[in-house]
């Protein structure tokens, strides 16, 4: 793609980056072919390819994001399924981001769209106000009538019940052998509040397996929901914080990785590095590589690091159980086969669900602001699980196992909600009914 930046624009270093990645697209347009909102919609300006000539255009003509502009932008999901399918190379994720950036620098939103954007920003990375605003909406539900109906929508995603940690808030879980590893687990903001049962699980299959668990009361956000809505401000306060915090016990304990059980924020972590890679400070910058480099992914690090034993279970009865590869985890971070392994070598029938690359309409904040959208790629999702007829359903991502469990009544857990299980675990809550 040709460019025809000014020689003071390319400066920026932000600018001169999504320069050589615009130069990269070749227009062919095969990414149209996997892009789920171009599937649904069929308009251009829907696809990647579309996109990326809009964030050209703002860009390089410096010109403030229009109405137009700003309405195929945000129904992106930020699935990033075009990553995967340019031949090119296009990094699509950093253009993206660029350019919502943009948007919120330069142009202004209807009141409401701005009040409830940031009111998400603000409340979703607090576990204890969402909860507590949970409780809330929970007991004024008779005069719920009176709410606009994007409100009503959004309320309708809040989970009725929230279930507590089996573990205190310890800050350091030691196995009751010696250690043979010591990693970080990231805990997450709504994952704490709606599922502590997946940190549970997590710490339980790690302890059980001889690793020492760090938990940073530091760490409180990974900050992608507010990345992804633009709020560079926001976002960036909760990078360094988590940055410092994690290098600081990397250097004092000598932990071996980060792991990350919720791929949305995973996606992010490991990108912390190239977000900061122009920082002027340059102890940051090292400081981002290096979280960035240890980031793994839970399904991640057990795959490829430890030797589960199995032999503590005695489950009899095996499952059909469908992998719903979150985009996130397939397109973000490239992890599609350690999950799906370490799920066969629990001994169970694992399905891969048909056009699996496609999003199921989750990715973050987009099912509350994209409702529309977002049904009608649940409504696709839930067929094409329908399909393989599994007993469970297991995926990575907080956010697609609330979002597909809205559409479906075959229950859905976390990967390693299964993997501690048949690891001598207890049986999943999600899976009671089975
Ligand atoms: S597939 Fe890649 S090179 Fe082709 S139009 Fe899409 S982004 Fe550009
Ligand atoms: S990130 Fe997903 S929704 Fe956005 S352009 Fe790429 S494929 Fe389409």
């Amino acid at each position: 793609m040709q460019t025809n930046f000014k020689k003071n624009q390319l400066l920026d270093p932000e600018i001169e980056n999504s320069e050589k990645i615009f130069r990269k697209c070749v227009h062919c347009g095969m990414c149209n072919a996997t892009c789920p909102t171009y599937k649904i919609l069929g308009d251009e300006l829907d696809g990647p390819r579309g996109r990326i000539y809009m964030i050209k255009d703002m860009l390089e003509n410096n010109k403030p994001a229009s109405k137009k502009i700003v309405k195929h932008i945000d129904r992106c999901l930020s699935c990033y399924a075009c990553l995967t399918t340019c031949p090119s190379g296009v990094d699509y994720m950093h253009l993206i981001d660029h350019g919502r950036n943009h948007i919120e620098r330069t142009y202004n939103r209807p009141i409401f769209e701005r009040l409830l954007r940031a009111m998400l920003a603000y409340v979703l990375p607090k576990p204890k106000l969402f909860k507590f605003l949970s409780k809330i909406v929970s007991f004024t539900k008779p005069l719920h009538f009176l709410l606009p109906k994007k409100i009503k929508q959004i309320i309708s995603y809040i989970p009725k019940n929230f279930s507590s940690s089996q573990f205190p808030n310890n800050l350091v879980f030691k196995p009751s052998k010696k250690s043979i590893s010591k990693v970080a687990l990231l805990t997450g903001c709504v994952q704490k509040a709606i599922s502590p049962n997946i940190n549970d699980a997590s710490i339980n299959v790690l302890l059980r397996h001889g690793i020492e668990v760090h938990i940073l009361k530091e760490v409180k956000c990974c900050g992608s929901l507010t990345h992804h809505l633009g709020k560079e401000n926001i976002s960036h306060k909760y990078f360094i914080e988590n940055i410092n915090a994690w290098y600081s016990l990397y250097e004092k304990h000598k932990i071996d990785a980060i792991l990350v059980n919720t791929s949305g924020c995973g996606t992010t972590i490991k990108d912390y590095g190239f977000i900061f890679k122009n920082h002027p400070d340059k102890l940051l910058r090292k400081k981002a590589k290096l979280v960035s480099d240890i980031a793994l992914d839970i399904t991640e690090y057990l795959e490829e690091s430890i030797k589960l034993d199995f032999t503590r279970s005695n489950h009899t009865k095996r499952y059909n159980i469908a992998y719903h590869s979150a985009c996130s985890m397939q397109h973000g971070q490239k992890v599609h086969n350690q999950p799906i392994e370490l799920l066969k070598k629990t001994g169970n029938n694992i399905l891969e669900v048909p056009d699996g690359h496609l999003c199921c309409g989750s990715a973050g904040t987009y099912n509350l602001l994209q409702d529309e959208l977002a049904s009608e790629l649940l409504k696709r999702k839930c067929e094409n699980i329908k399909k393989v007829k599994p007993d469970i359903i297991a995926a990575g991502n907080i956010g697609c196992i609330n979002q597909i469990a809205n559409g479906i009544e075959i229950p859905i857990v976390h990967t390693i909600e299964l993997i501690d299980w048949f690891t001598g675990g207890k049986k999943p809550s999600g899976l009671n009914r089975l």
